[in-house]
């Protein structure tokens, strides 16, 4: 039997703040995630852990991103309305992100008349924003909802196929065995393999879509813009291209 143990991060829920979302391009309430480090034995944990830092997600997008809770002057139990929210948490918000809403509002209002380089630094900062988030989710080694229903699904299968033997035919029990076992495994192996896929697809490409949609970019300079991420060697690159990129801008509007 093999016995599994180790350390891994727990996230609590620890309040809310507002702060200025890239992925939104504006002021938003986040909920906020206490990291923790915890033992675990078999992935089962009963404490918070020790303390590891904290994250925040956009209540808005689903965007998270790192934090320093020493910037904000409190946070709030209660999601309040923004106004609120960004009085009582983070009452600097619009000096402290004063060219980032000034950058945004420019590209709200005339994406196109933007100049190639600031429209070029915003497709960049948009593409390094989930290049980061998708190293940072093969980095950790979270399964996903399927992969768990797919273990779930092969114990259970084995199970089933073990009593049927047992009661029908007892003579071909290990041969029946093996093959169920093999037949589940290549299921949660497969399952496995698709985990990447559907986390660029859930995650990923969305909010590359809204963070790019509102500059309309064109396919060259997606393109540009894929190739220069190539040329560091970044991952997003080789699963993303502006084909896909540009059909999420095309189904956020839909
Ligand atoms: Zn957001």
């Amino acid at each position: 039997m093999i016995f599994v143990w180790g350390r891994k991060a727990v996230y609590t829920h620890a309040g809310y703040v507002a702060d200025f979302c890239p992925v939104c391009r504006a002021a938003r309430a986040f909920s906020v995630q206490r990291i923790g480090m915890a033992w675990h034995v078999y992935y089962v944990t009963v404490s918070k852990g020790e303390l590891a830092g904290y994250q925040r997600t956009c209540c808005d997008c689903g965007m998270v991103l790192p934090m320093e809770v020493g910037h904000y002057s409190q946070l709030s139990a209660e999601q309040l309305p923004l106004v609120q929210l960004e009085q009582t948490t983070n009452p600097h918000l619009s000096i402290r992100h004063a060219d980032a809403l000034a950058a945004a509002a420019r590209l709200r209002e005339a994406p196109l008349l933007l100049d190639a380089s600031e429209r070029r630094r915003q497709v960049d900062s948009a593409l390094r924003l989930q290049a980061d988030a998708l190293d940072e989710f093969e980095a950790a080694t979270r399964l996903d909802r399927e992969v768990w229903w797919s273990i779930a699904g092969a114990f259970a299968f084995c199970t089933l196929v073990l009593a049927a033997l047992r009661q029908q035919a007892p003579e071909n029990m290990d041969t029946g065995f093996i093959i169920a076992f093999f037949l589940s495994l290549g299921a949660v192996a497969w399952q496995l393999s698709q985990m990447g896929e559907r986390f660029l697809r859930r995650a990923i490409l969305p909010k590359l879509a809204r963070s790019l949609a509102p500059l309309q970019p064109s396919v060259v300079e997606l393109d540009e813009a894929f190739e220069r991420m190539r040329e560091q060697g970044r991952k997003l690159a080789k699963r993303v291209d502006s084909a896909r990129v540009q059909e999420a801008i095309t189904s956020l509007r839909a």
